[in-house]
């Protein structure tokens, strides 16, 4: 019988489903949830990343994903889990999705904003990927016309269109970036990216563009210690416009 895999805010949706036991999830997944990998038949999960990871992570066939934010988890096959600070990717199924764009309405605007952010970070590195095909350029190209619109219907099809493309390319910068963000100060992954993103934007990304939602953010954290840690991860090396220390220095400053 099903487990529904839910966050404290999600909770409210689900006996709109039929379910035997329920999870909680509170933070991302750990390697408490990599050690129930596979041990599950039918998984619903309703909620963000985390939440869809976590079930993409339980459950040996594919997942049941009805996302309630704009992450894109449920269209890539592989789920993330975080030891000891670092970020561990692990293969899984390629969730099936349910679209339930009235499930988002109920998102703080924060909250929202945040994961509007990240996926316009998807879209914007698969599109400097040097990984990157027609098919992933056209899925970021259409996903960053779509959030221009800043409806839920097209915000939702944005962050699919987002995850399809980086399923192909990967992230690469502006993720590098934001992991040890997330691991040295506990700061969201959502945050951290809207943190990023206005100050690494033009560089990274020749065209123009106007993001609406998003607020000034300012962290009190150490950037050489993030950039240094940021360089490890091989993946920033994946996209088009070259990154080292200094130029890093230089637009995070
Ligand atoms: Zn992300």
């Amino acid at each position: 019988m099903p487990l529904i895999v839910h966050s404290k805010s999600t909770e409210k949706f689900i006996d709109d489903w039929t379910y035997d036991r329920t999870m909680l999830v509170r933070d991302k997944p750990d390697k408490h949830i990599a050690d129930l990998e596979n041990t599950e038949n039918i998984v619903i999960a309703i909620g963000g990343g985390s939440v869809i990871d976590t079930a993409k992570i339980l459950c040996r066939n594919p997942a049941i994903a009805v996302p309630t934010t704009f992450s894109g988890a449920s269209r890539t096959k592989h789920a993330v889990y975080w030891y000891h600070g670092r970020k561990i990717n692990i293969n899984t199924k390629k969730p099936i999705t349910i679209c339930k764009p009235e499930y988002q309405e109920t998102l703080p605007k924060e909250i929202r904003n945040y994961s509007l952010c990240d996926c316009l970070c998807h879209a914007i590195e698969a599109s400097i990927s040097n990984r990157a095909t027609k098919l992933s350029d056209y899925c970021a190209r259409m996903s960053i016309e779509l959030l221009g619109k800043n409806k839920p219907a097209d915000s939702l099809n944005a962050s699919f269109l987002a995850g399809d493309a980086i399923e192909i390319t990967g992230t690469n910068v502006i993720h590098a970036l934001s992991y040890p963000i997330t691991s040295l100060y506990g700061i969201s992954h959502g945050k951290a990216l809207a943190f990023l993103l206005p100050r690494v934007v033009n560089y990274l990304y020749d065209r123009e563009i106007e993001v609406q939602f998003l607020e000034n953010v300012e962290l009190d954290i150490n950037i050489e210690k993030v950039i240094d840690e940021a360089l490890t991860y091989k993946k920033i090396y994946e996209s088009r416009r070259l990154v080292n220390k200094r130029i890093l220095m230089e637009l995070l400053k």
